[in-house]
């Protein structure tokens, strides 16, 4: 089961708590720490609903932390890193793909060995991620439209910090706004992503890229290789020079609001508070938030 639960709020959630677990690595910046590894010491809060499992004494409706130790174990030294913010990084985007049902998590990393000439206990760092989820607007109308699509959500997919859950078949709509141009392909995904709103903009201008958008020649309106616009991102509400969340115009595109309302029709949006089936219905002008 995917997590369901809003992680804003990790005092109110269930957790798996692991202390102490020691393994031997070679991270570090020193390049004699290659040669001479080390003891670090993982600990680990696994934020997701415990109720399943305890009701039902049914060890695959959680997450077995004996599983967990021995993939971390496995994961550490698959690379060497600098720093153990970077291990601390990359481990916790491992535990967010292997196991869906977990929402939120801290971890930290200690490296009580670590090469500095003082006397001292202990080192650490610790990272809080949660598993955010965003709903996007897919578009595409030069090219090879589907095979520029599917090989952006392949591209989401197989990044370490995202997931695609869910995505639309594609309409086939004639563009609007009146500029000559081939058919658009539109839909709507519904993806998870540890990045925040900012990281996430990013990384989708890369994926639009990928699949051979230029966005110096982009014009308003104009043909594109991939378009992915964020209409919601959890219920955060966002307005800057780079991002706006929810998406100003969502309301006013049907092909938008039409593959939205598939996948979220009882999403709320977080300023008019009107469900995403109660927008995909309304006449479109009623929708226009400034
Ligand atoms: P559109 O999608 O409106 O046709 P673009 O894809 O060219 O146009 O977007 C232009 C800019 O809009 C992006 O570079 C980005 O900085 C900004 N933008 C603002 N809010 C959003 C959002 N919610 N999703 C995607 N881009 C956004
Ligand atoms: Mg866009």
């Amino acid at each position: 089961m995917l997590c369901s639960a809003r992680a804003d709020n990790t005092d109110m959630m269930d957790e798996i708590f692991i202390e102490g677990l020691k393994i031997y690595g070679y991270h570090g910046v020193y390049p004699q720490e290659e040669a001479r590894w080390q003891n670090f010491v993982l600990s680990v809060r696994l934020f997701l609903s415990l109720q399943q499992a305890g009701l039902t004494d049914d060890l695959t409706k959680s997450i077995s932390y004996e599983e967990v130790c021995l993939f971390l174990k496995e994961e550490f030294n698959k690379e060497r890193h600098q720093l153990i913010e970077t291990v601390a990084e990359r481990l916790a985007a491992a535990l967010f793909k292997k196991y869906e049902s977990l929402c939120a998590l801290e971890l930290r990393v200690a490296k009580p060995e670590a090469p500095i000439a003082v006397d001292f206990k202990n080192v650490s760092v610790c990272i809080s991620r949660k598993r955010h989820i965003v709903y996007l607007s897919y578009g595409a109308n030069e090219g090879d439209c589907p095979t520029q699509i599917e090989g952006g959500f392949k591209r989401i997919d197989e990044d370490p910090c995202c997931g695609v859950i869910k995505k639309t078949q594609p309409l086939i709509t004639t563009p609007y706004g009146g500029v000559a141009q081939q058919d658009f392909y539109n839909g709507a995904a519904k993806i998870w992503t540890l990045y925040e709103p900012h990281e996430l903009l990013k990384f989708l201008h890369d994926v639009e890229a990928s699949q051979g958008l230029d966005r110096s020649k982009k014009t308003h309106w104009g043909p594109r290789a991939l378009d992915l616009d964020i209409l919601f991102y959890d219920d955060i509400v966002l307005d800057d020079e780079e991002l706006t969340i929810p998406h100003p115009d969502m309301g006013n595109r049907d092909f938008v609001m039409k593959p939205l309302a598939e996948l979220a029709p009882f999403y709320r949006h977080p300023l008019t508070k009107k469900t995403v089936a109660m927008m995909a219905a309304a006449p479109m002008e009623e929708h226009i938030v400034s």
